[in-house]
C-alpha cells in the first residue's frame, strides 16, 4: 500500500535534495513525523526562503540588498575574492583573514552533475571588474578538480573581456602547524610546485637594511 499523500509529498520532497534516494527520503520523513523540532524546521525553511534575497553585488544569500559586507565602506574595494560558496565567505570572514571583498559563484565547474559556465554566471563577475576599482581578483575557488576548472574559467573569461586587472589564486602548499612527513603526495606536490622566495624579514619600520639590498631583481 502506498503511503498516505501528505506523507507521500514529504517523502518526494526530500527525494529532490542531490545525493537523497528514495529510502534516505523515507528515513528522513519518519524522523521528521517523530521529531518535535520538526516545526521549527519548516518554519525555518519557510523563513530562509521569504526573508533572503541574493546579494546583487556579490551573489551571496543577505537579508537585505547590497548586504552587509557590500555595503561596509571600510573593506578595501581594489581586492575581490571570488569563491564558490556562502559557507567560503564564512569561512573566511570567522578568520579575520581578508578585508577585501567578495564575490560568490554559488557553485563549481562540474559537468557530470549538470553545472557548466552557464550556471556560474561570469557575465556578472566581468560586468563588475569592468565597473572600475578592482586591482586584484583573487580566486579562491576550492584546491579540487571542480575548483581548479572554475579558477582557470574565470580567468578565461577575465582575459576574453580584455579587463586589465591582476589574477592570483590562493597559494596551495604546507599547512600551517604541520610536518612533512606526515602529509600526503598531493599537499608535498602542490608544495614544492607553489614554493615562494625566501625573504630575509623586513626590518622595523623606519629603519633600512645598512648598506645592502637583500632582494635581488
Ligand atoms: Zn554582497
Amino acid at each position: 500500500m502506498a503511503y498516505p499523500e501528505p506523507l507521500e509529498r514529504l517523502v518526494a520532497a526530500f527525494e529532490c535534495f542531490p545525493g537523497v534516494g528514495r529510502r534516505s527520503a523515507e528515513r528522513l520523513a519518519f524522523h521528521v513525523l517523530r521529531d518535535p523540532k520538526a516545526r521549527e524546521l519548516a518554519r525555518a525553511i519557510e523563513g530562509a526562503l521569504s526573508n533572503l534575497v541574493r546579494c546583487s553585488v556579490c551573489g551571496n544569500p543577505a537579508a537585505k540588498d547590497p548586504c552587509e559586507l557590500c555595503a561596509d565602506p571600510e573593506r578595501d574595494g581594489a581586492q575581490l575574492l571570488v569563491v564558490e560558496e556562502p559557507r567560503d565567505v564564512e569561512a573566511l570572514e570567522r578568520a579575520r583573514v581578508f578585508r577585501g571583498r567578495y564575490h560568490v559563484l554559488l557553485g563549481a565547474m562540474n559537468p557530470a552533475q549538470g553545472v557548466d559556465a552557464r550556471h556560474l554566471a561570469l557575465g556578472r563577475l566581468v560586468e563588475r571588474i569592468r565597473r572600475g576599482g578592482i586591482e586584484e581578483v583573487i580566486l579562491g575557488t576550492d584546491p579540487d578538480q571542480e575548483g581548479e576548472a572554475t579558477a582557470r574559467l574565470v580567468l578565461e573569461a577575465i582575459e576574453d573581456a580584455r579587463l586589465s586587472v591582476r589574477v592570483t589564486r590562493l597559494a596551495r602548499g604546507l599547512p600551517a602547524g604541520s610536518a612533512i612527513e606526515y602529509l600526503h603526495r598531493g599537499v608535498l606536490e602542490d608544495a614544492l610546485e607553489g614554493r615562494v622566495p625566501l625573504r630575509r624579514r623586513a626590518p622595523p619600520a623606519g629603519k633600512t637594511a645598512p648598506g645592502r639590498d637583500d632582494t635581488p631583481a
